[in-house]
C-alpha cells in the first residue's frame, strides 16, 4: 500500500466514523393517556429537547381527557347535564372546536358517525371504564331513544353559547376525541420546528416527515387475537386510524355485542371485525373509521368518499379483506398465509 492510498484510507475511516456518530438521534417517549398508550418518536431530536416537549404533551393529553370525558365531571359531562334544559348556556372555550367539528364530520357521514348518542352508549353500558358484562338492553329501552333521534343537528351554537333543541342529545367524542388529540399534538410539535414525528396512541397514529433516510413504518393490528395484521409505510404527513370489535365489547348467550353503535337501529354494528382509514387528519382519520364500520362491508365506499379520506382497508367478520387500489399497493401483509382480498373501487 502506498502512502497516498494508506491515507486515502484513514480519510475515509474518519470520515464513517464522524457520519457514525453525527447520525440524527431519536427521541422516544410512552404515556399513559386516554386509557391507552401513547407513544411519541421524533427523528433528529435528543433527550434534551424531546423529553420537556414530551412532557408538555402529556400534560396537554390529560387536560384534553378530562375536559372531553362524557362521563366524568368536567367540561364535558357539565355541558351533558345543562343539555336536556334547553337552556343556552355557555360552553369551556377547549370544547367548541371539538363540538364544531365533529358536527361537520356527522354531516359528512350521514349521521353514522355521531357523537349525539351519548344515551344509547350508556344504556349499551359501554360510559364506564370498565367493559359491561351484560345482559343487552330491551328492545323497548333502545326504541325510546331512536324514537327521541339525537342528532349534532339538534345543537346550536352561537359564539360561545350553546343550545339543545332535543333533550335526547348526551355528547360522548369516544369515537373522535383520540384523533383529535393527535391532531393538536402534531400541531403543538410542529410549532416546536419537529419535522419528522409520530404520535401512536395505541396503533391510531399521524406521522409527519421521515424517519431520516426512511418512511416511518407502522404496523396495522390483527382484529382477531395479538400482533401485526400488516404493516405500511407513511412519510409526509398521514393518519392511520382504525376501529375494531375487539376494542370494547361483552358476550351474553354466545353473541358478541360490541361499542360500535349503529345509530339506525340503536344496535352494535354488524359486519365486519375492522376498519383502518387513511386520512391526512386524524381527527377525519377516526371519526371516518367508527362510520365505516357502522356502515358495513357493502355501504362503506360513499361514506368514505362524502368523508374525503384516503384510503381504506377492511376485515369482514369472516375474515375477508377489502381495500381500495392505492392502499394495496403499500400494504404488506404480516403472516404467513396471507387473507383473500378484494380491491374495491377507487376512491
Ligand atoms: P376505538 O375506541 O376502538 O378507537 P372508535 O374510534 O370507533 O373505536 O370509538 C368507539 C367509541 O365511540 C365507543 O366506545 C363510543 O363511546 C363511541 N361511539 C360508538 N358508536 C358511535 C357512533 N356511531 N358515532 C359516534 N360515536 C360512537
Ligand atoms: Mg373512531
Amino acid at each position: 500500500m502506498n502512502v497516498i492510498t494508506a491515507r486515502l484510507l484513514t480519510a475515509l475511516l474518519l470520515v464513517s466514523l464522524v457520519a457514525c456518530e453525527r447520525r440524527p438521534p431519536e427521541y422516544h417517549e410512552q404515556l399513559l393517556v386516554f386509557g391507552t398508550v401513547v407513544d411519541v418518536k421524533l427523528y433528529g431530536v435528543d433527550a434534551k429537547r424531546g423529553a420537556p416537549l414530551v412532557a408538555q404533551l402529556a400534560e396537554d393529553f390529560e387536560y384534553m381527557h378530562e375536559t372531553w370525558h362524557a362521563w366524568h365531571p368536567g367540561s364535558l359531562g357539565r355541558v351533558n347535564q345543562l343539555l336536556p334544559s334547553g337552556a343556552t348556556f355557555a360552553v369551556g372555550p377547549s370544547l367548541l372546536p371539538l363540538i364544531k367539528r365533529s358536527q361537520e364530520l356527522s354531516a359528512r357521514s350521514g349521521g353514522l358517525f355521531n357523537p349525539a348518542i351519548g344515551k344509547l352508549i350508556a344504556l349499551w353500558g359501554f360510559a364506564s371504564d370498565e367493559p359491561p358484562s351484560g345482559p343487552p338492553p330491551t328492545e323497548a329501552q333502545i326504541r325510546a331513544i331512536l324514537d327521541s333521534k339525537p342528532a349534532m343537528t339538534d345543537l346550536h351554537l352561537d359564539g360561545i353559547n350553546i343550545r339543545s333543541d332535543n333533550p335526547a342529545v348526551k355528547l360522548d367524542f369516544g369515537a373522535f376525541a383520540k384523533g383529535y388529540a393527535v391532531d393538536r399534538a402534531i400541531e403543538r410539535l410542529r410549532e416546536a420546528g419537529i419535522v419528522d414525528a409520530v404520535v401512536n396512541a395505541g396503533g391510531d397514529l399521524r406521522a409527519i416527515g421521515r424517519h431520516g433516510q426512511r418512511p416511518w413504518r407502522i404496523g396495522i393490528r390483527h382484529p382477531r387475537g395479538e400482533g401485526i395484521l400488516a404493516s405500511v409505510e407513511v412519510e409526509g404527513d398521514e393518519s392511520v386510524f382504525t376501529s375494531g370489535d375487539y376494542e370494547r365489547y361483552f358476550d351474553w348467550q354466545g353473541k358478541r355485542y360490541d361499542h360500535i353503535i349503529d345509530p339506525r337501529s340503536g344496535r352494535p354494528a354488524k359486519g365486519l371485525s375492522s376498519v383502518t382509514v387513511f386520512a391526512d387528519q386524524a381527527d377525519l382519520a377516526d371519526a371516518a373509521a367508527t362510520a365505516l364500520f357502522v356502515a358495513g362491508p357493502k355501504d362503506w365506499l360513499p361514506v368514505a368518499r362524502a368523508m374525503g379520506v384516503s384510503g381504506v382497508m377492511l376485515v369482514d367478520d369472516a375474515g375477508n379483506v377489502q381495500m381500495t387500489p392505492g392502499i394495496r399497493e403499500r400494504i404488506h401483509f404480516e403472516m404467513d398465509e396471507p387473507p383473500p382480498v378484494v380491491i374495491s373501487e377507487a376512491l
